[in-house]
């Protein structure tokens, strides 16, 4: 059967998606393979496709077990005979499993990683092993022994240090690799920036494996952040304008959740709670209701979501602020598996930022809590923005994307990117000559020509004092959240957090990088007033200074 014929009569799918056809036809070849897409995207069958056409056994290495089971149970009700073996399984089970690939019985085979290690060596303290000394466990010899096709890693980050979730058991996949060198491997993974990517390839002894990226980009879903003040209202007329739709909305806490449920459905609105704190019978109950389309609306925490597999999710909701970019991209993701047009609306306030850093806070670990501050700024970040929301998350993912997407609120309030070089130049040159010392504050009255007493006694004599007197503050302050979502400009850490330069700033500075930035009449007119000699003259006096110093740091 060819990959087509398999994916039709055994998932009752029509087509492939994007690169699945590519990847299984590299599988197919015995070519190892990597894949990087997104949540939902289809990875699975990059897998059990191929798995049905081999001969032997294929094995799928897969880190959660709670998923492990739904997978299994997914394929057994289209008729393929799969099976997992893991740790909360009797000894009887697990051997009966294992003599059915034996006698050949079944195409797919689950695993949890840490059966290929010896059992005393699974229990704790493995954080620091390093996988010279990990002993094989008995069960590893017997899958050498089996006729296998391929290995599937699922998760394949979970390898690598820099990854987000690392497992020290992974690292014993590198072994089986070495013993099995005649069996392709395909690993797959959603989440890995260029740094972990390079580590799960050496890790696991990939041969020159094929490499297949794919977009991170969910055209069909819209996204939009409004102002949090008065969000009930607002999510009551986005509601009302949804009643026949099925949708998803995020409270930051269990009370909410349910507090919301209660008052939506007073309001003639059909929604129900979901919580971890919630019965595990009730849980269940909402969530399959939710499933068969019986509930309309799922007010819930976090917890919902995982492993949640329907496709007319019409819009997912945020009451509250995401503790980071990955978190939003895979819950607004549930929105549209189906294709069709769909929404991911966040009620954005700068008070959560503050509240969420006083709840994460990790005592006595600053390293730790400083990459969780990050990434809430990052994550705030979004919330300001005055560019396209769509390049953002695509750049935080490290794929490159289009100025506009035509499908964000910020593109549809068909706000026009200008060149808007000029502006930004001012602001560098400023936070060059500055040394990098102060807030988005002192730079914007510094820039402005204050008469502050302060900037006049410690700052006044300096060219760049007052080059940008003929834009107003509240334009400054936009201007350099646009340009710092762009990359321009990088805040510091910290209470005080201040503007400093980063390697994209200096190819603005140095002229050889053109910036645009959102339209405004101050921008217009600033860019036309520059073009008069004399306004250039002294800007360009303030980077011919900053230039100099630039090329005498290149020196040193
Ligand atoms: P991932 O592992 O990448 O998060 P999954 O493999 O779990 O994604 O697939 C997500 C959903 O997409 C599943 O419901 C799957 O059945 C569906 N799907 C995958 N490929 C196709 C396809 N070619 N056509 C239709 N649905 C698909
Ligand atoms: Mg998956």
């Amino acid at each position: 059967m060819s990959p087509l014929q398999v994916l039709q009569t055994h998932f009752g799918y029509s087509s492939f998606r994007l690169e699945q056809e590519g990847i299984i036809q590299a599988v197919l070849q015995k070519k190892d393979t990597f894949v990087l897409m997104p949540t939902g995207g289809g990875k699975s069958l990059c897998y059990q496709v191929p798995a049905l056409i081999f001969e032997g056994l294929t094995i799928v290495i897969s880190p959660l077990i709670a998923l492990m089971k739904d997978q299994v149970d997914a394929l057994r009700l289209n008729g393929i005979q799969a099976a997992y073996l893991n740790s909360t399984q009797s000894y009887p089970e697990q051997e009966a499993i294992l003599n059915k690939a034996r006698a050949k019985e079944l195409k797919l085979l689950y695993l949890a990683p840490e059966k290929l290690l010896r059992q005393d060596e699974t229990n704790g303290g493995t954080k620091d092993i390093s996988p010279s000394k990990f002993t094989p466990s008995s069960f590893f010899n017997t899958i050498l022994s089996m006729d296998i096709s391929l290995i599937a890693i699922d998760e394949a980050h979970c390898i690598s240090h820099w990854g987000h979730d690392f497992r020290p058991e992974y690292l014993m996949l590198a072994q089986l690799k070495r013993s099995l060198p005649t069996v392709p491997v395909v690993a797959l993974t959603a989440t890995a920036d260029r740094l972990t990517r390079k580590d799960i390839v050496e890790k696991l002894a990939l041969k020159e494996p094929l490499t297949f990226i794919s977009s991170f980009n969910r055209a069909n879903i819209r996204y939009t952040v409004e102002p949090k003040q008065g969000a009930s209202e607002k999510l009551l007329n986005f509601l009302g304008k949804r009643k026949t739709e099925s949708g998803i909305i995020y409270c930051l806490s269990r009370a909410s959740t349910e507090s919301l449920a209660n008052d939506l459905r007073s309001k003639g609105f059909d929604a129900l709670p979901y919580h971890a704190g919630l019965e595990r019978q009730q849980r269940f109950k909402h969530q399959e209701m939710f499933l068969r389309d019986e509930v309309k609306i799922m007010v819930a925490t976090i917890a919902f979501g995982m492993g949640i597999d329907k496709s007319n999710v019409r819009y997912v909701v945020h009451m509250d602020l995401p503790k980071n970019i990955e978190s939003y991209y895979q819950e607004t993701g549930r929105a549209g598996r189906d294709g069709l047009e769909s929404e991911a609306l966040l009620f954005y306030s700068y008070a959560d930022v503050t509240k969420l850093k006083r709840f994460t806070q990790i005592e006595g670990n600053e390293a730790q809590t400083s990459v969780i501050f990050r990434k809430l700024d990052q994550m705030a970040m979004y919330g300001d923005l005055s560019s396209c929301r769509r390049k953002y998350l695509l750049n935080y993912f490290d794929e490159p994307a289009d100025d506009y997407c035509g499908n964000c609120d910020v593109c549809l309030s068909h706000v026009e990117r200008v060149d808007g070089t000029i502006h930004a130049q001012k602001i560098l040159s400023a936070i060059s000559r500055l040394q990098e010392r102060f807030g988005a504050g002192y730079v914007i009255d510094f820039l402005r020509g204050s008469n502050s007493a302060k900037i006049q006694d410690d700052h006044k004599q300096l060219k760049t004092f007052g080059i940008g007197s003929d834009t107003g503050k509240e334009e400054w302050n936009r201007i350099i959240r646009d340009i710092a979502a762009q990359g321009y400009i990088m805040k510091s850490e910290g209470a005080y957090p201040v503007l400093k330069l980063t390697p994209k700033s200096i190819a603005v500075l140095k002229g050889t990088e053109k910036v645009m930035i959102t339209k405004s009449k101050e921008v217009i007119e600033t860019q036309a007033a520059a073009e008069t000699i004399e306004y250039d003259a002294i800007l360009f006096e303030c980077l011919r200074l900053v230039r100099k110093q630039l090329a005498e740091e290149e020196n040193v």
